[in-house]
């Protein structure tokens, strides 16, 4: 993998336009959001007609054809201003329109992508299950044959954009006996489907412009087109589209941890205690001088990572195994480091705003809540060192 990186004049250009629109559109509406801890429709709306639901996406499927250099652009970007709208542009991009691109046949491309991509229908990803979460391969929504048909019924849960999805991507057991490996399938379930309805949706912590959502599944019927990849092999779309979610959770959260560490001097700057601002202060220094580390080393993480995917293309089958083991190490570390760091950047952020960190409505503190749950979605931490450390015992460094 060569280390030498740098963005085109496009990316930097696509990155300028964003970061424009998102101080001028998305921002202003941020405090009421997240005090009424309503779905941003209005925001998520402009962001869809400006292509932005669709950033990875080649054109010819309806999206802007920057790959996920230009995905991790659009959500360092989104991080810098607001959590939950990266949130709800990363469960619809990563984990709704990467499997259709991945492993979708021409027709389900033209049906589900094109439209999701330009920024027409919502996408969700439902995997996780009252009985299943870290240990996600033990899939209780059953699918059963009926025909060349699949009834599939089951509760699934913290669904993100569940309850404002038009198609969600949905894996069920087609033979609980075989479990991950050929029992688990992934459906296209859209959400007008009868025997399909929304159950209860979280309050949280944070990120309170999305939904996390209880979804009910009672016998939904679906026909053999609605199967996503091959039947028996849903789980490895699941992991697939992961991959792709835990680097742009990584772009996400060095977004985070810049916008944390800019207000943070600006602060400093600002507050004057003991006669001297407190950026004067070399403990205030050196802590602004550790999280500007951490931003360094991870935007080198993130786009490393960013690239090598696009390198590899979208065709699964033309990846060969230790493209496939590489990829998969190389994602479970971004998204494991860029969390824990975003973490501790964000909470030295807040505590050199004093006791003013503490205040509602003011970005940091919304950013520490938002920031929390990083560590746990999109598999926990735990999990992402029990992937990095299977494979660096089966392979080595
Ligand atoms: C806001 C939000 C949005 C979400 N969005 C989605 C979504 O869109 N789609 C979706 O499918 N899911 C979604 N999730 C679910 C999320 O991915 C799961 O919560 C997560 O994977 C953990 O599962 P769990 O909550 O069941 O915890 P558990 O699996 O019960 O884990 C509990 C604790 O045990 C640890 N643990 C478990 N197994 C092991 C082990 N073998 N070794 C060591 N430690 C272990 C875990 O790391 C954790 O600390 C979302 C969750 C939230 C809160």
């Amino acid at each position: 993998m060569p280390f030498e990186f740098s963005f085109t004049a496009d990316q930097e250009a696509f990155r300028t336009a964003v970061r424009s629109f998102l101080e001028r559109e998305v921002a202003p509406i941020l405090v009421e959001m997240d005090e009424k801890e309503e779905f941003p429709r209005a925001t998520i709306r402009r962001m869809q007609e400006e292509g932005f639901f669709g950033v990875p996406i080649p054109e010819e499927y309806g999206g802007l054809g920057l790959g996920k250099v230009g995905y991790c652009i659009l959500l360092e970007e989104i991080g810098r201003v607001d959590a939950s709208h990266g949130t709800i542009l990363g469960a619809h991009t990563s984990l709704g329109t990467t499997p259709l691109l991945y492993y979708g046949t021409e027709a389900q491309k033209k049906r589900w992508l094109l439209p999701a991509a330009k920024g027409e229908k919502l996408l969700a990803f439902a995997l996780t299950e009252p009985g299943s979460g870290s240990d996600s391969g033990a899939v209780h929504t059953i699918a059963e044959a009926a025909g060349d048909r699949w009834r599939i019924t089951g509760t699934k849960l913290y669904c993100t954009n569940g309850r404002e999805a038009d198609t969600i991507i949905v894996m069920a057991a087609n033979n609980a006996k075989l479990g991950p490996n050929g029992g688990v399938s992934a459906f296209l379930v859209d959400t007008n489907s009868p025997g399909f309805r929304v159950g209860r949706c979280e309050k949280k912590m944070g990120l309170h412009g999305t939904s996390t959502a209880e979804l009910i599944l009672d016998h939904v019927e679906v026909g053999p087109e609605h199967v996503l990849g091959d039947v028996g092999k849903g789980f490895h779309v699941a992991m697939t589209a992961l991959d792709v979610g835990r680097v742009s959770l990584g772009a996400a959260s060095l977004g985070g941890m810049q916008a944390a560490t800019t207000q943070a001097m600006e602060f400093a700057k600002n507050r004057t205690q003991f006669g001297l601002p407190i950026s004067e202060y070399e403990v205030i220094q050196f802590k602004l001088a550790d999280m500007a580390m951490h931003i360094h080393a991870l935007r080198y993480m993130v786009y490393h990572a960013a690239a090598r995917q696009d390198r590899l293309g979208t065709n699964p089958k033309a990846w060969s195994h230790l493209e496939r083991l590489e990829k998969t190490r190389e994602a479970a570390i971004v998204k494991c480091l860029a969390s824990e760091w975003a973490a501790d950047v964000i909470d030295e952020a807040l505590q050199i705003h004093g006791g003013l960190g503490y205040i509602r409505g003011t970005p940091i503190e919304r950013a520490y809540r938002d920031a929390r749950i990083s560590e746990i979605f999109e598999g926990t931490n735990e999990i992402q060192r029990l992937v990095i450390s299977r494979d660096l015992m089966g392979r080595g460094l």
